[in-house]
């Protein structure tokens, strides 16, 4: 039986760098031929995440949001064309769509809206019904959209839906901080594993690490391992940005944060709920989205220059990964007496 890695399993060796500051360092990358991003980090489609204050925080500091679907077409198009209003430029927004049901009229006014970039957002992407979904879309729409896609967990899953005609592929089953796939059906494949499989095909593809990405130091190892971008929830979850009400309580400050497939937000958009495979619950209340981006921004761009990386490219072909033991993690995780 293989064995599979995830993030906390392995850590870049620090490398001979030649780089002065953080700003010495391109941490950007091509979404696709024609988009470029100064943050590699997509905020995830979930109604507690990416809504317009989200998407228009992420166009301003170089990132991405994608639009959540779990709403009406003219609520979700509303929201697209909020951020245009708000934003004076033009910028470039993404807004997700399923792979059943309206999804095909969806992506039609979320494009009138403005939206350039359509995510076919499913659980499990290595699917006929995503096949189809592809099918319908790029004969509709031809090359006129990005078309993002996913979710799978393997280079096979992967090359199918570059096969199909997507242009990006969000690689990860399993490991969202609010995901329970894994325990409900069994299935899933660790992050990080998930990435050095994709990243080792030849396909020409923009892949995106989605799930398990805890902080800056995972957005590192997600990079250099071959993604493209991260697309990350819970670490936008419960900032001011995030939908939903800030819970002041006696154990401080708190924002919902829920899995798509919970049972919650299952009753929550289309009022009824099966077999869930997502947990809803609390997350620290985060302040401002701006100052956690400018962090991992931060972070990212340090994560870069102990590998001697100046941009992606350098950081691809120079990270070396080597495992940790678990004594190697413990060592790894900070660990002074926390005084309340
Ligand atoms: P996080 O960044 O670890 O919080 O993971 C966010 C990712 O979890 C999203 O981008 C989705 O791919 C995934 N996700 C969202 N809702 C669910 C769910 O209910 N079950 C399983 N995965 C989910």
């Amino acid at each position: 039986m293989r064995e599979a890695l995830s993030y906390d399993d392995v850590l870049l060796v620090p490398k001979y760098s030649t780089i002065q500051s953080r700003a010495d360092v391109d941490i950007g990358n091509r979404l696709d031929d024609e988009v470029y991003f100064d943050l590699p980090i997509i905020a995830s489609p979930m109604d507690t995440v990416s809504e317009e204050r989200m998407a228009t925080t992420l166009a301003r500091a170089g990132g991405l949001a994608i639009i959540h679907r779990y709403n009406t077409v003219a609520t979700q198009s509303a929201m697209v064309h909020s951020v245009f209003k708000e934003l004076d430029y033009h910028a470039t927004l993404g807004a997700a769509v399923g792979a059943t049901g309206d999804f095909a009229e969806r992506t039609r006014v979320l494009i009138d809206s403005g939206a350039t970039i359509i995510c076919i957002d499913v659980a499990h992407g290595h699917h006929r019904l995503l096949e189809r979904a592809i099918k319908v879309l790029r004969d509709e729409h031809g090359d006129l959209i990005h078309l993002m896609a996913g979710n799978v967990a393997t280079r096979e899953g992967m090359e199918a839906l570059v096969d199909w005609g997507v242009d990006s592929v969000r690689v990860g089953i399993g490991g969202g901080s609010i995901c329970s796939t894994r325990l409900q059906t069994g299935h899933g494949v660790p992050g990080l594993q998930s990435l050095l499989d994709c990243s080792s095909s030849d396909r020409d593809t923009t892949i995106i690490a989605d799930g398990g990405i805890k902080n800056s130091g995972d957005i590192v190892k997600a990079l250099a391992a071959g993604a493209d971008f991260v697309m990350v929830g819970s670490l936008l979850a419960g900032t001011n940005q995030a939908p939903g009400k800030i819970m002041s309580t006696s154990k401080g400050k708190f924002k919902v944060y829920r899995g798509m497939a919970s049972r919650e937000a299952q009753e929550s958009w289309r009022g009824k709920s099966s077999a869930p495979e997502g947990v809803a619950g609390l997350v620290s209340y985060k302040g401002d989205a701006r100052d956690v981006l400018n962090d991992l921004k931060g972070g990212i761009a340090s994560g870069f220059s102990y590998s001697g990386a100046h941009n992606i490219n350098e950081l691809w072909s120079k990270a070396e990964f080597i495992r940790q033991t678990y004594g190697g993690q413990r060592e790894s995780a900070t660990r002074i007496l926390e005084l309340k």
